[in-house]
C-alpha cells in the first residue's frame, strides 16, 4: 500500500511584524497573494497526497476566492491534462480547520482535523512560500526511516549565546549551528500524541480556549513541532537539507527578496503549463 502524507498548512497568524493591515498570507507577490506559493506546491508535490489549510474561521471565505479558486483556475490553463490537474489538486484539497490563539493551537487543530488515511504528516507555515519539490522527496524519505525530521540550512551568521545582560556567554561551534525551517515532518500518530499530551499539562494552568498560550508552552521552550516531540515523547529528530529560499516572510524587507523568488517560478509555471499543452 501506497504512504499517506498530509500536509498541515499555517496560515492562522495575524503577522503583527509585517506592519500591515493585510495579514501576511495576503499579501501581494507578483499578483498572487503569499499563500498561493506554498499552497500549489505542496498540492502539485510527488509526495503530499492529503492537504488541510488551518485558518481563522472568518478567513475561509477569502482564502477560497483569493488563493484556491486563482490557484485551480491556473492549474486548468492547459486544456484537458490541465483539467486532470486541477482535479487531482481539488481531491487532495481536504478542506480547513480552526486556528488556535497560539501557532501550537494551530497545528493540533489540523492535526485533529486529519479523518483520512495518514501516515505522516508535513507540518508547514504559510509564511514561507518556498518549499521545494526535491527537498520534500527528501523529506518524505527520510522521515519513513527515522519518524520525525525538519527541513535545516547550515547557519550562515556566527551564533552567540549571550548572558541576560548582553555579554557574550558562549559561541557554538558553527559546523553544528542550523537554522530550522519548516515543513516538520512526523508519523502522525506521534506528532498527534505529543500535541496532545502538551494540551493536557497546558490545560493544568490555563483556560481551554486559549492553553496554547500557556506558560509551560514557553517554558519547556516548545517554539517549533520537533520540540514538541523531543519534549513530550523523546522522540530524537534528524535534520534534513533544505534550501535558503524557504525561508519565512516575518518583516516587510523579506518581501523584496521574495517578489524575485516568485517571478522566477510564475515563469517555471508558465513554461510547464505550455509543455504540457503541446505534449
Ligand atoms: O508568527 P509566525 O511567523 O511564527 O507564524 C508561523 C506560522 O504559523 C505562520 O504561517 C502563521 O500563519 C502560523 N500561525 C497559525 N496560528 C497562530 C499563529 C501562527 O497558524 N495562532
Amino acid at each position: 500500500m501506497s504512504i499517506r502524507n498530509t500536509a498541515v498548512l499555517l496560515a492562522g497568524g495575524r503577522g503583527r511584524r509585517m506592519e500591515s493591515d493585510v495579514p501576511k498570507q495576503y499579501l501581494d507577490l507578483c499578483g498572487r497573494p503569499l499563500l498561493y506559493y506554498s499552497l500549489r506546491t505542496l498540492l502539485e508535490s510527488s509526495v503530499i497526497t492529503d492537504l488541510v489549510i488551518v485558518c481563522a474561521d472568518e478567513d475561509r471565505e477569502r482564502i477560497q476566492q483569493e488563493v484556491i479558486s486563482p490557484l485551480l483556475a491556473d492549474a486548468a490553463k492547459s486544456g484537458r491534462t490541465g483539467e486532470k490537474r486541477q482535479q487531482e489538486m481539488q481531491q487532495k484539497l481536504r478542506g480547513f480547520a480552526g486556528a488556535g490563539a497560539e501557532r501550537s493551537g494551530s497545528v493540533l487543530s489540523g492535526l485533529e482535523a486529519v479523518a483520512w488515511p495518514c501516515d505522516y504528516v508535513f507540518i508547514h507555515d504559510g509564511a514561507r512560500p518556498f518549499p521545494d519539490e526535491e527537498t520534500l522527496i527528501r523529506l518524505s524519505e527520510a522521515v519513513q526511516q527515522e519518524g520525525a525530521v525538519i527541513a535545516a540550512v547550515p547557519s550562515k551568521d556566527t551564533i552567540k549565546i549571550a548572558d541576560e545582560n548582553g555579554y557574550v556567554a558562549s559561541t557554538p561551534d558553527r559546523r553544528y549551528v542550523y537554522n530550522i525551517q519548516t515543513p516538520q515532518v512526523f508519523s502522525y500518530e506521534l506528532i498527534l500524541k505529543a500535541y496532545q499530551l502538551l494540551r493536557e499539562k497546558a490545560l493544568q494552568e490555563g483556560p481551554a480556549s486559549d492553553w496554547s498560550a500557556a506558560s509551560l508552552i514557553r517554558e519547556l521552550g516548545i517554539t517549533d513541532d520537533a520540540a514538541a516531540a523531543e519534549k513530550m515523547c523523546d522522540q530524537r529528530v534528524k535534520l534534513v537539507e533544505s534550501s535558503y529560499r524557504n525561508f519565512k516572510i516575518t518583516t516587510p524587507e523579506d518581501m523584496d527578496q521574495a517578489w524575485a523568488i516568485a517571478m522566477e517560478l510564475q515563469e517555471k509555471w508558465d513554461a510547464s503549463l505550455l509543455q504540457i499543452s503541446v505534449e
